[in-house]
Parts: C-alpha cells; structure tokens; sequence
C-alpha cells in the first residue's frame, strides 16, 4: 500500500489527535503518502481532504479535541454514500483508510471495505463500549476529569451536609459512572448493569446519616433515567438536601493523559502496520496489555463483561 487516508468519526475524544499523529508519522516513515480526511466520512462525501505531512501532526499530542473534525453522516449509510465515498478515495488513491471512532464508525468502515477500501478501525471513544479492547482512546482522560469534579462537588456537599447526584457519560454503559464511583468513593453507584433499588439506597443513608455521615455522593450513568428525578426522589424519602449535576460534555475535552496519547500512539501505529501488509477490515483493540486486531463483524458482534466484583466492592466498603 502506498497511499493511506485517516479520518476521526463520531463523538470526539482526547486522545484522537496523538492517534492521528501516530498514524500519520507511522505511514511516513514506511514511506507511504498520508491525507487527513476532515469531518468523518463527510470529508470522503464533500472532497474535504487534505495531505498530511511530519509538520501536520506537530504540537498536536497534548491537544484534547481533534484536529481533524469529526461528524455523523447520514447519506454515508446509504449505498450510494458509500460509492461517493469510494470514488473519492479513488480521486486520492487511497487504498487504506484508518477510522478513529465508535462501533457506529465501524459499521461505516465494513462497508467501504467491502468495496475495495482497506479500512482499519481505533477504538476512540470515552465511553469504553467497544467489545473487542478492554481500553478505547479518551476513556481514561475522561474518567479523570469526572473525578475531579466529582471531587469538588464532594467539598461542597461536605460543607453543606448535602447529597450530590452526579450523571456522568457513557452512552448507556456503565465503566465511566462504575470506575469513577469507586474513584470518588461514591456511595452508590446506578449503572444498567446492575439493578437498584431507591427505598434500599435511602435507608442506607439514613443509617450512615445517623452514624455520622456528612456527604453522600451517588453517580448515575448516563442513560439510566433522570438524575434529576432520581435526585428528587431521594430527597423525598430521607429529607436529606440533595442536588443533581450532569457532568456533561466537559467529560469529552482535555489535554489526554499519559495512558490515552500512549495507548493512541501504540494502537495507531499497528494500524498502519496491518495496511502496510494489505490487510483490512479490521478492528484494533487491546487486550491483556497487548495489542490484538479483529475482523470487523467479529468485533461488532462481541459483548463486552461489566465487573460485577468491582461494583459489589464498591457497594461493600461504601459508607
Ligand atoms: P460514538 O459512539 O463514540 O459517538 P460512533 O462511531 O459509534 O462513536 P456514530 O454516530 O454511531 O458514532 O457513527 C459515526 C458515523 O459512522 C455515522 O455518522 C455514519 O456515517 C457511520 N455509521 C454509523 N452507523 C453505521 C452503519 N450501521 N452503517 C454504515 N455507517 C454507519
């Protein structure tokens, strides 16, 4: 392969630009042309491409964000999105292309490999709800910058005897909201993944309270319902002051930490490793510590285990 694209799709993550940079260097140094596609497959769409050099990617490392731009394309799930697409990297003579981004990302991916495009997938996203890697780029940034804050509402909920509910991100899964809780020792923790019980969780505390207990903490997942409302209903049954944040996206940005830009340089590297062999339609992931590579549809068909025994420490030692 002589001539590769890259390109970052679907909700961003610190992290994809020290991918973009590994890839593009990677594919430099094995002699091969690089372009930097913006804005997803919109990019391959609306001819929104551009040649990358060493230069291109400088300075970018610590950068949150991506300086590629991403997007969700809708007329790239159609047919004849996707012969767009492919008659664009023809333009370019791109024979390989390395997509940054989630399992939607992914799908995108099979299908423009199963049009002669040679497609290999990076996990990018924070939520960590990729299947096939135990890690996705941007996961660890994000679970940091969660417990900072949750670590300043806990000051603040200690000062006024209060209970903070704190929604974090995950789209549905439960890592961020899991890992996180037990980071900032977290009273409760609501995840999909694990049922609850409000009447349980406000007797709880109404015992800690009665033992000594200043400031309760209690994070939700996103998805799971209102932390709101959740909020609401735990003030009702304990008559203890609580509020309810919602993170947000301050969770997507951020100069990445050591554990995403390395994991983003190893991961794209290999990347570039399997399209400089001519293979494709291939996921990367991580596993074990190693790095590992599926076929797509493998990878998209995989379920990924909740650690059941980490949320029933975190129940056990709560107080
Ligand atoms: P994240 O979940 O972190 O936001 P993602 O990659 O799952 O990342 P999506 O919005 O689901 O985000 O997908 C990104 C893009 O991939 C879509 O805009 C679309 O162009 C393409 N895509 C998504 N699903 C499919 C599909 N089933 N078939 C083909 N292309 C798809």
């Amino acid at each position: 392969i002589k001539t590769i694209g890259v390109l970052t799709s679907g909700g961003d993550a610190p992290g994809m630009n020290a991918a973009v940079r590994a890839v593009v260097r990677a594919a430099l140094k094995k002699g091969m042309t690089v372009y930097g596609v913006k804005r997803g497959y919109c990019g391959l769409l609306e001819d929104d491409i551009e040649p990358m050099d060493e230069m291109s990617v400088a300075g970018i490392i610590s950068r949150g964000g991506t300086m590629l731009y991403t997007a969700r394309s809708a007329e790239f799930r159609t047919e004849q999105g996707v012969l767009k697409a492919k008659a664009t990297c023809e333009k370019y003579g791109l024979e390989g292309l390395v997509v940054i981004g989630g399992d939607g990302s992914f799908r995108g991916a099979a299908d423009l490999s199963a049009h002669g495009i040679l497609c290999v997938g990076l996990p990018g996203t924070i939520d960590n709800d990729i299947a096939c890697t135990d890690y996705t780029i941007g996961y660890d940034t994000a679970m940091n910058t969660a417990m900072e804050l949750m670590d300043k509402l806990s000051d603040t909920s200690q000062s006024h005897y209060r209970c903070s509910v704190v929604e974090v991100m995950g789209r549905g899964a439960g890592y961020i909201a899991l890992n996180t809780g037990v980071a900032s020792g977290a009273l409760e923790i609501i995840t999909k993944e694990k049922p609850y019980d409000l009447d349980k969780i406000a007797k709880k505390m109404m015992e800690f309270k009665a033992r000594g207990k200043q400031n309760f903490i209690i994070v939700v997942a996103e998805n799971i319902g209102h932390s709101e409302e959740i909020c609401k209903l735990i003030q009702e049954k304990t008559g203890i002051e609580s509020r309810a944040t919602i993170l947000g996206h301050v969770q997507r940005g951020g100069s990445p930490t050591v554990r995403d830009r390395v994991a983003a340089t190893e991961m794209g590297y290999y990347a570039v490793e399997l399209l400089e062999q001519g293979i494709g339609n291939r996921v990367v992931g991580m596993q074990g510590g190693k790095i590992v590579d599926f076929d797509i549809q493998e990878a998209l068909s995989m379920e990924k285990p909740y650690d059941g025994k980490l949320h029933q420490i975190a129940e056990d030692i709560a107080f």
